[in-house]
């Protein structure tokens, strides 16, 4: 017998008939002998939809009262899958995040838990029972209504798991697992049959979004080992967990490729202390994310100058050219180049640690298919280059085959 913790994501809840299927899945579990929590997401476009509703009414309403009205979406969700638990005979009792003992800070729309008190959760599990939790939610001390940030779900899972010390730990979705690439770029992408929980953190914050990055970092932080698989099938999904020194002979676990950047350069920067600061200091200040920063050597025979490029998200574009357009004066830069067409490629492995001329690897396939790199950043496990939007997936395509093929 064992404790299990299992999440459904929304596609897996999507429609009656999906949550009968996540049912059947259940009861099998329970009639093993298991005790077993389920947490669940709303139904597949219901958070968008309430979003939608919201801001028809106002562009930007009160989060507070978008927690009460978010938490509806998953508060639906629970009530019918214990429905469909009782249609099959099988005892279950619904919880909303507060009533499952999980309280948040008061940081409406991106709340952290900062404690669970699962008394509850155990009270059912020890007369029987199923219990569904709702994702995604908890509550303040004073009583109100928080949500987790999109996906908040899976953190609702993972926080669930360590707080309950559940054996087992088990995802939902509607892909087989982790891949080594989005398989509808690169068809002969690999399902991984384990990975590190940095190598899935890279993966995830470089576009290839399986698990919301904050609950990937949670289970790291706690040790949570985890299954991410599929609930329309019966294959083994991917573990999440710890690297093993046997991890480290993969030297590339997956390729990732971003679409979502922009890429800003500012040219003929004066080259002296101070500028930088003043720069990412206002676009910070505008909550606008810089990922990749990248400054040239002085050039010119007058004063020093450099040329200063980096990426944000595409969303955020008009909003960084606008704190530039400010700035320019008071820094005394010439000419501002933008451009939406960059992808951001990227290869991830913590094998990478232990093995050398990977980077040379990667930069002499893409020069043999006439790809010219713009940028490029690396970590310890992790290189990144940005190339042109138009040849991004025909490169991820090309260095999947190579390292990966
Ligand atoms: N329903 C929420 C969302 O769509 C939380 C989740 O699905 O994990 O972001
Ligand atoms: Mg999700």
């Amino acid at each position: 017998m064992a404790l299990i913790v299992q999440k459904y994501g929304g596609t897996s809840v999507g429609s009656p008939d999906r949550i009968k299927n996540v049912a059947r899945r259940v009861a099998q579990y329970h009639s093993r002998g298991d005790q077993v929590v389920v947490v669940v997401s709303a139904m597949s476009g219901v958070t968008d939809n309430l979003i939608k509703l919201a801001k028809e009414i106002m562009p930007l309403p009160n989060e507070r009262e978008m927690d009460v009205l978010l938490a509806t979406g998953e508060q639906t969700t629970i009530a019918l899958t214990a429905i469909a638990l009782h249609s099959l005979g099988v005892p279950a009792a619904s919880l909303t995040g507060a009533q499952a003992g999980i309280v948040t800070d008061g940081v409406h729309t991106k709340a952290k838990i900062q404690n669970i008190t699962p008394k509850k959760i155990h009270d059912l599990l020890n007369q029987g029972q199923v219990v569904i939790v709702a994702g995604f939610q908890g509550q303040t001390i004073e009583g109100q209504v928080t949500t987790l940030g999109r996906g908040g779900s899976d953190l609702t899972a993972i926080a669930l798991a360590a707080a309950l010390k559940a054996q087992l730990c088990q995802i939902y979705t509607d892909v087989d697992g982790v891949y080594t690439a989005d398989p509808r770029i690169v068809p002969g992408a690999k399902k991984l049959d384990e990975i590190s929980y940095d190598e899935m953190l890279e993966l995830a914050s470089l576009g290839a979004k399986v698990m919301q990055s904050r609950s990937v970092e949670f289970a790291k932080k706690f040790g949570v080992i985890f299954e991410v698989r599929s609930s329309l099938n019966d294959n083994p999904g991917t573990i999440v967990k710890e690297e093993t020194r046997n991890m480290e002979e993969v030297v590339v676990r997956g390729v990732s490729l971003d679409k979502n950047q922009a890429k800003v350069t500012l040219v003929a920067v004066p080259d002296k202390p101070g500028i930088a600061a003043r720069i990412f200091k206002a676009i910070g200040d505008s909550n606008i994310n810089v990922d990749m920063i990248v400054q040239n050597i002085s050039h010119g025979s007058g004063a020093p100058a450099t040329d200063l490029s980096f990426t944000i998200d595409k969303p955020e574009l008009l909003k960084a050219q606008k704190v530039i357009d400010s700035l320019k004066k008071e820094v005394g830069f010439g000419q501002v180049i933008a451009t939406e067409n960059i992808a951001k490629l990227s290869i991830v492995g913590v094998g990478m640690k232990s093995h050398s001329g990977v980077a040379g690897k990667m930069f002499d396939i893409l020069a043999r298919e006439g790809i010219n790199i713009h940028m490029i950043s690396t970590s310890e496990i992790k290189i990144s280059v940005v190339i042109d939007l138009a040849k991004g997936e025909q490169a991820m395509k090309t260095v999947h085959q190579a390292f990966l093929g």
